[in-house]
């Protein structure tokens, strides 16, 4: 018979690492299943800077999520590379569904995180991994001493500006404002920075190239003016990055958790709808998305979860 684990819980992420490192510690039977990478956001994250205690020089999100990986396993958690398809989440006994096995639970908590909102300009898909990208961690290095285009004016847009000036000739972020969105203090840096200049008002609105990235159109949205940048003929090519925020990980709960502009309703105490599922971060319904609320999160979710089971008997 099937294993039937006190709590299965999706992704690992901060959210889900942290569950897991709850619910472990409470001696719950626990199994994290993750379809690609630990980390989430932050896996692609150059630098932590806001995690409370967060002094280590030079911490990454890889570094950060490696030790939260280990900590977790640490308190007897159980893991699974997988892509679940389907869920049946009602009853005493749920149903995660996956490519390699279906995993049974008596609780669930949904930590699937987001991903990156596409720059939703033509030919976008056309050169995704052929100049245009959503991960500076992964992508600076081949843009070492070539142009790079960072479009987005939020946390993430700036911050990763700033981590591609360490590689690239000249960052410049094309903003749909005439002001960042991103904290004052992640503002003051970027201004500072001589690598790195702004392309107000504007917005990408197609992309060229033969077999790699070449050319963009750029609008201003205040005077509608087009222009066409194309690479430096020298270069033969730039790099296009995209930050424009997160789109919440939750189309396999459409119809069975209850949602609002496709994140998860949950009360304060990460309950969804479904008795036993709790859902724990950034693709929950929440004002704050950080690494500390996620895992602010997932560590609620388990404690619930734990009560729960206690009241099952
Ligand atoms: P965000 O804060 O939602 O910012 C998105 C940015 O993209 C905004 O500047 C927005 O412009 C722009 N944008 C949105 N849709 C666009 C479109 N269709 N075309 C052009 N521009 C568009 O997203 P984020 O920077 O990815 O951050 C996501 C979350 O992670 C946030 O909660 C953020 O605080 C957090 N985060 C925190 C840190 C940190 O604390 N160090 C680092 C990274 C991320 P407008 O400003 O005009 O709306």
């Amino acid at each position: 018979m099937e294993k039937i684990y006190d709590v299965v819980i999706l992704g690992a992420g901060p959210a889900g690492l942290t569950a897991g490192l709850y619910a472990g510690r409470s001696r719950l039977s626990t199994l994290i299943v993750e379809k690609g990478k630990d980390g989430g956001q932050i896996a692609i994250t150059d630098e932590i800077e806001n995690y409370p205690g967060q002094e280590v020089e030079g911490e990454s999100g890889p570094s950060l999520i490696a030790r939260m990986t280990a900590q977790a396993e640490k308190f007897g958690v159980e893991r699974a590379g997988d892509v679940i398809k389907e869920v049946e989440l009602v009853g005493d006994v749920k149903k995660l569904i996956g490519n390699k096995g279906t995993y049974l639970a008596k609780t669930v908590i949904v930590a699937t995180g987001a991903f990156p909102r596409p720059i939703g300009c033509e030919n976008e898909g056309k050169f995704v991994g052929k100049g245009i990208s959503f991960c500076a961690t992964c992508d600076a290095s081949f843009f070492e001493d070539f142009e790079v285009y960072v479009v987005g004016g939020g946390d993430a847009a700036v911050e990763e500006a700033m981590y591609l000036t360490k590689f690239a000739r000249k960052v410049t972020i094309i903003h749909r404002r005439d002001e960042l969105r991103a904290a004052k203090s992640i503002q003051e840096k970027a201004f500072a920075n001589p690598k790195l200049s702004f392309m107000w008002d504007t917005v990408v609105e197609k992309v060229d190239g033969d077999e790699i990235l070449t050319s963009m159109v750029v609008r201003n949205t205040k005077t509608g003016e087009k222009t066409l940048i194309e690479a430096d003929e020298e270069d033969g090519l730039f790099g296009l990055f995209g930050f424009i925020g997160l789109l919440p990980n939750t189309k396999l709960f459409e119809g069975i958790l209850d949602m609002e502009n496709g994140y998860i309703k949950t009360d304060e105490n990460m309950h969804t709808n479904i008795p036993g599922v709790y859902a724990a971060g950034d693709m929950r319904v929440k004002s704050l998305r950080q690494v500390v609320t996620a895992a602010a999160d997932g560590a609620i979710a388990a404690m619930q979860a734990e009560h729960y089971l206690a009241n099952l008997g």
